[in-house]
């Protein structure tokens, strides 16, 4: 059977929607966008989406009784349909509007993590972690003497589930992964690591921030107790994100912001908080960027997810092979069979900052740096890498563009010597 994905996506038909992808930045040339992992381009229809409702549906939203907060109300709620639907997530309630990826992990550690997590139990997390999906685990574990503990990475970039069983105790209350490594673009057997968490009774936050843009995700499923994602990498607006959670434990979890909007009562000497999700969506929230990924996630349901893989796979594919031609170059990372769209490098003994300072001036976007991910760098012995990261509106001439700019930067440093 041709399936969508083995037909191929064509990026032309995408990129007229994104007004930025056609901009010269210099010289008149176009942008040539590889810095997905960082944040997505909008399509028109997206930003169209919040223009129109500026300009023609808004107010606050689960407030007024006026009907322009209650078409903002019907907007908002709409978003949070599409969401669920996108995610096949069983009720609207178990998607909470957060800040993003960051935001919706900080209020499981905040929320259920000091609600859930004593001294001596343990988190489990992996070397391969965003610090986001670190960091507020180390707070919880000082605010309560829980101990974090991590699964480490082979050499050639995947996750090392060997010692898996003899990590998971009675005493991990957590297993936090991420779905795709912002770093290495591996992706991790999510599944797996879900039924053998759960065999020993911890709970699962998955990190969906670079798989849920790029790959089908269907947390009914996966059976996924958390799922966590942003907004901005998948075409919408920055400001709003999900955290996705499983009904009875999203019940059972305090509010963490306390305000406006998450109440069922308040008096002087107390209050009664809300249901699910209200109760977590305390003050004012994103109004327009929720309505926004609303329309992000319209224009990414008509393509087909496994379509937008295969693409960014081929796209990986080429940059592997055409990388490999240029003198001293590193892939840090698995083959592409076992990737999603990312490859990152070193060149040499070539700063990144320098490599993608020198890659700007062929206006090519790459990001340089530890990315968020210190733990994983020092895995590899390294303090900054090169990455390239992709998404379906990138071509393969892009690719190419890559590969000889990136033999330019290599013969501009060969000279310096
Ligand atoms: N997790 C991963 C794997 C990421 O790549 C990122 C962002 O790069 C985040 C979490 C944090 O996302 P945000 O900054 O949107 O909260």
């Amino acid at each position: 059977m041709t399936t969508a994905a083995s037909r191929g996506l064509d990026p032309e038909v995408y990129r007229g929607d994104f007004p930025i992808l056609s901009q010269g930045v210099r010289d008149g040339r176009p942008l040539v966008y590889l810095d997905n992992a960082a944040t997505t381009q909008r399509p028109r229809q997206v930003i169209q989406a919040m223009v129109d409702t500026y300009e023609h549906h808004y107010a606050n939203v689960h407030r007024g009784i006026h009907w322009l907060a209650e078409r903002t109300t019907e907007l908002y709620e709409a978003a949070r349909e599409k969401v669920r639907q996108f995610i096949n997530a069983p009720a609207g309630e178990q998607i909470v509007f957060t800040s993003g990826t960051t935001g919706a992990i900080n209020l499981v550690a905040r929320s259920w993590g000091d609600a859930n997590v004593r001294a001596g139990d343990e988190i489990l997390v992996t070397e391969m972690e965003h610090h986001s999906n670190l960091v507020p685990w180390h707070q919880l574990a000082e605010r309560t003497g829980a101990v974090v503990r991590h699964l480490p990475l082979t050499e050639d970039g995947r996750l090392d589930l060997a010692p898996f069983d003899a990590l998971l105790s009675r005493r991990t209350r957590l297993v936090a992964v991420t779905a795709v490594s912002n770093v290495l673009g591996t992706i991790n057997p999510v599944e797996e690591i879900i039924r053998r968490a759960h065999d020993v009774g911890a709970v699962v936050l998955v990190d969906g921030a670079q798989s849920v843009p790029h790959l089908p995700t269907d947390v009914a499923a996966m059976d996924v107790d958390f799922l966590a994602f942003s907004g901005h990498k998948m075409l919408g607006p920055s400001g709003v994100g999900v955290l996705y959670g499983k009904r009875d434990l999203l019940e059972a979890m305090p509010p963490f912001l306390g305000g406006g909007s998450m109440i069922r009562r308040v008096t002087l000497e107390g209050f009664d908080p809300g249901d699910v999700p209200a109760r977590f969506e305390a003050g004012t929230p994103a109004i327009v960027p929720a309505i926004g990924l609303g329309a992000a996630i319209d224009y990414l349901a008509a393509i087909p997810a496994d379509a937008i893989h295969e693409h960014e796979r081929r796209l990986v594919e080429r940059a592997h092979e055409a990388l490999a031609s240029v003198e001293g170059l590193r892939i840090i990372g698995p083959p592409p069979e076992d990737k999603a769209g990312i490859v990152t490098f070193t060149l040499g003994r070539i700063h990144p900052h320098d490599i993608a300072q020198l890659l700007d001036r062929h206006n090519i976007a790459v990001r340089a740096g530890h990315h968020c991910a210190m733990p994983l760098h020092r895995r590899y012995r390294l303090s900054a890498t090169t990455r390239a990261s992709f998404y379906f509106y990138n071509t393969p001439a892009e690719v190419d563009a890559l590969a000889g700019a990136l033999d330019q930067v290599r013969q501009v440093f060969q000279r310096r010597k």
